[in-house]
């Protein structure tokens, strides 16, 4: 059973409630979860609030906070089986993803924050009136984190660790779909020694439910969310109701550009990555892929190819690099987009695996219309539609074509180019010659449907606390 973490323990719901959590390799249930109403939910929320208003959490120095904070990422390093199995079994997630990137990269996550918070600088202000004046950074108060279901470990501790290390506390409220790390992650935060009330876990669903009841609560300071677009609208009209800071990361419809001048095999390698890593579950995923018209043929012959040669099936071997979509649901979402393939569109490689897996191939669609379902909306599966052109300012027009401002990609081995197309793309991130690759002091979030304001570094810290002006007669 995958219990509730609230107030330093394992809690069930008052009300006994439960849901099953299913495994979309097998379909099958592999565990019950707890499912949150309101009484957990007003718990989860009063023992976050005791624990900031009266609790040690927020008035600790940077360096004991830091300390707890790296004694939790060796907890999660040495408890990577557990957590990587727990994701895997949620999502359908290939095991060699959880145990290279995502479960390193959420013990990073919080060694990163801790480091950043102490490292911290604040500004001082020499004013001409002869006073002195500085900025402090304090600790917003009571975080409510709502995350999705495609990273679930790595995105909820890339929100969870900027906000403790800033001595914030937490409810969080996963994806219904991937419960299970969240649950470890919060004991493992209890183990290291966080304070009771400091990091919450509840479970359960989003509209109606333990989500809407999160975000609308009177006790919290702060939303961040990361989902759905769509979803963003309401965590954004809850904000605004409580007049409460939020902070929003959403989809995206990535392009990635392949100039003439690419290095083919570079471009190749990165593109398949960029679309196919997660399945294509991947709010960053280069969907969208321009190709100039002088290379096109080769580049799709290997792209082709290269998506030919990847392993799918169980994820638990530890070959797999493409597993199932992560549920029935979403299966059904993203299998919908090829019964609604406009007539022109060619697909030349995967497809809906026709076995009963919740399996989609990975696929290359060229010749779809820009203006067809497929170019415009996020898919949020391993499907790719490859489109040509001509010039710089045709590409930067056709890349910019879209509501959504996530990311984007381009291949060129012409820096002057490289730095005039990345400024002219309206994106959070450009990523030049590669892919996923991150500082986590950069700036992270989209611009238009992609989202609202940035996480990272300093703006993290923007986000998770508020500053302060102090003013002092000389
Ligand atoms: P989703 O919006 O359906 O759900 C995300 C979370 O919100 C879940 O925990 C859900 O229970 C909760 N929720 C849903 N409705 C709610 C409501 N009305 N009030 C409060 N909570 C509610 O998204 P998803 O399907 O889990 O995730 C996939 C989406 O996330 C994709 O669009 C993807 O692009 C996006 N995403 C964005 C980023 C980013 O950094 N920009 C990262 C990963 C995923």
């Amino acid at each position: 059973m995958i219990t509730h973490w609230i107030d330093g323990a394992a809690e069930k719901s008052a009300d006994g409630a439960t849901f099953e959590t299913i495994n979309p390799w097998t379909q099958e249930k592999w565990d019950d979860v707890c499912e949150a109403g309101q009484a957990e939910v007003d718990a989860a929320v009063a023992a976050a609030r005791e624990a900031f208003d009266n609790g040690p959490w927020p008035r600790m120095g940077f360096a004991e906070r830091g300390a707890i904070l790296h004694r939790l990422a060796d907890l999660i390093e040495e408890h990577i089986e557990e957590l990587s199995v727990a994701d895997s079994n949620d999502m359908g997630k290939p095991i060699s993803a959880m145990r290279v990137k995502d479960v390193p990269r959420a013990a990073q996550n919080f060694r990163f924050f801790a480091d950043h918070a102490r490292m911290s600088l604040a500004e001082a202000y020499p004013m001409d009136s002869g006073h002195h004046g500085y900025s402090r950074y304090e600790p917003a108060g009571v975080v409510a984190a709502i995350a999705p279901w495609n990273f679930p470990l790595m995105l909820e501790t890339w929100k969870i660790a900027p906000a403790m290390a800033w001595g914030n506390t937490v409810v969080l409220k996963p994806a219904e779909d991937t419960p299970a790390s969240a649950t470890i992650m919060a004991r493992l935060a209890t183990e290291a020694g966080v304070p009771d009330g400091v990091l919450n876990v509840i479970h359960g669903f989003g509209p109606g439910a333990a989500g809407e009841m999160l975000t609308h609560h009177a006790g919290i300071d702060r939303i961040t969310f990361t989902g759905e677009s769509n979803t963003g609208r309401h965590i954004a009209a809850a904000g605004a109701q409580q007049l409460v800071p939020v902070s929003l990361e959403l989809g995206g419809k990535g392009a990635n550009i392949v100039f003439e001048d690419a290095d083919l095999d570079a471009a190749v390698s990165w593109s398949n990555k960029a679309i196919f890593t997660n399945a294509g579950q991947v709010c960053l995923a280069g969907s969208r892929l321009f190709v100039h018209t002088s290379i096109i043929d080769e580049f799709v012959e290997r792209f082709v190819e290269s998506a030919k040669a990847m392993v799918v099936g169980d994820p638990t071997n530890e070959d797999t690099q493409i597993g199932p979509l992560a549920s029935e649901v979403h299966f059904k979402k993203v299998s919908g987009f090829f019964d609604d393939l406009d007539p022109n569109a060619k697909v030349l490689c995967g497809g809906v695996a026709s076995d009963g897996s919740w399996v989609v191939h990975p696929t290359v669609i060229v010749d779809a219309p820009l203006d067809s379902r497929i170019c415009r909306e996020e898919v949020f599966g391993p499907v790719v539609t490859i489109l040509p052109f001509e010039t710089e300012e045709e590409v930067i027009g056709l890349a910019n074509d879209t509501p959504y401002g996530l990311n984007a990609m381009l291949f060129s081995e012409n820096g002057r180019r490289t730095h005039r197309v990345a400024a002219a793309l309206h994106a959070g991130t450009v990523w030049v010659n590669c892919f996923f690759v991150r500082d986590l002091r950069a700036p992270f979030g989209g611009v238009g449907w992609s989202g609202v304001g940035r996480e990272g570094g300093n703006f993290s810290r923007e986000f998770f606390t508020e500053p302060k002006a102090v003013v002092m007669e000389a």
